[in-house]
């Protein structure tokens, strides 16, 4: 049973429901009660040790940490140290291995060349002119080939991006690739951005740290449409779940991505030399392979055995836990739609995050967009008080 007098309601113990909890307990002092379908708290983030190995695996997929955000790093530090690890990626493609994002050793490898740093930047300017067909890129194809060239596209981004989406990049829109820097040098980071780092003792501790203050209780294993029908008329829904299942699919599905993955015990203590290793090519199903035990290099070599899970991408059906919209200009409109019968039917309900939100929102982004959020929350908290 709810409490007749809850304020705050939290939906999904992820990040962005994590931030808000702890936000509302900690600065304005309110009860908050946290629920989640799974489990389990965390989120897409959730890690857990493997009882077999000792090695900590990301049950969804390898989550790291980075931002450029100063307010974000300084308020994810309050609730764990991290370490100083920074991602690398590897992506293969017909047989040989490539750093990944585009950069100097990737470009020399592909060509077969030894491009100099100030000669690289030329080099993929006249590939990139001699393919694209100029003017603005209207979609993720003519923005990659845009940045890298038809070779370098087709080699590395293509087979990838339909796995990913099992849709011709040409109908996918441009910000997507944008992700991917391209670079003049060797760098091989992943991330550009000045912070990164994995949680010293793993994302399950983070999470328990965000929850730990008394005023907020979780509960765990509890779907929202369980309670819908009995929470307090003045209390605050924040919500992350999808949108679509929130509007009972009024309008019909939103179309999302989905994730399944095959994990592994190896018999090595090292199966492919970094955390993420992509698979460039259409032949091959999975899009990546993850190896936990490379995100905690301070943890030494972790035994003669490694846990790699490989990740399949495909649509998500009724059943399936959504990951990823997809940003077409449909699914945008349909999203549109909710959010304006939402604001009509149930205004004390605030949908966020990846699904609340149905945007590609990478972890700080979610901090940052429930920080944001808060202040609104505050604002309206002070002045409802001196109402
Ligand atoms: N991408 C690609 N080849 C790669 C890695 C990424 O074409 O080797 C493209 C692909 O379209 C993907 C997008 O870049 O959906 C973003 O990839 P990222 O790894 O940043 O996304 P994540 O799935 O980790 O959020």
């Amino acid at each position: 049973m709810l409490p007749r007098d809850l304020k705050y309601l939290v939906v999904g113990a992820g990040l962005w429901g994590g931030v808000l909890a702890e936000r509302i307990a900690s600065a304005l002092g309110e009860r908050v009660l946290v629920i989640d379908r799974r489990a389990h708290t965390g989120g897409n983030c959730r890690s857990f040790i493997d009882p077999d190995t000792g090695i900590e695996c990301h049950a969804y997929g390898t989550h790291v940490f980075h931002t450029a955000i100063p307010r974000v790093w300084e308020y994810v530090s309050r609730f764990t140290r991290f370490t100083p690890y920074r991602h690398k990626v590897l992506t293969e493609h017909r047989g040989r291995v490539y750093p990944m994002p585009v950069g100097l050793a990737a470009v020399n490898m592909f060509y077969g060349l030894n491009l100099r740093p100030y000669e690289v930047d030329g080099f993929i300017r006249r590939e990139a002119a001699a393919s694209a067909g100029g003017g603005e890129p209207a979609n993720l194809e003519e923005k990659a080939v845009s940045l890298v060239g038809r070779p370098l596209y087709e080699a590395f981004i293509k087979g990838y991006t339909r796995k990913q989406w099992e849709k011709d990049p040409g109908e996918l829109p441009p910000d997507i690739i944008t992700r991917l820097p391209v670079r003049a040098d060797y760098n091989t980071d992943y991330f550009s951005d000045p912070w990164q780092g994995m949680p010293e003792r793993g994302y399950a501790a983070m999470f328990d740290a965000l929850f730990r203050n008394p005023l907020i209780e979780v509960r765990t294993g509890l779907a929202y449409a369980d309670i819908a029908g009995n929470i307090p008329p003045a209390c605050t829904v924040l919500y992350s779940g999808p949108l679509d299942e929130l509007c009972g699919y009024a309008f019909g599905a939103l179309e999302w991505r989905a994730l399944r993955f095959e994990r592994d015990i190896l018999p090595y203590r090292d199966a492919q030399g970094t955390a993420v290793l992509n698979q460039a090519d259409v032949e091959i199903p999975w899009t990546r392979s993850h190896e936990f035990k490379h995100l905690h290099p301070e943890r030494g070599p972790q035994g003669n055995r490694t846990i790699v899970a490989r990740e399949y991408s495909h649509a998500c059906l009724k059943g399936d836990e959504p990951y990823y919209p997809v940003n077409t200009p449909e699914n945008q409109s349909l999203q549109g739609r909710y959010r304006a019968l939402l604001a009509e039917k149930m205004p004390r309900v605030v949908p966020g995050g990846r699904l609340g939100g149905y945007r590609y929102l990478d972890m700080d982004k979610t901090v940052d967009e429930a920080l944001d959020l808060f202040e609104t929350l505050r604002a309206r908290a002070s002045g409802e008080n001196c109402a």
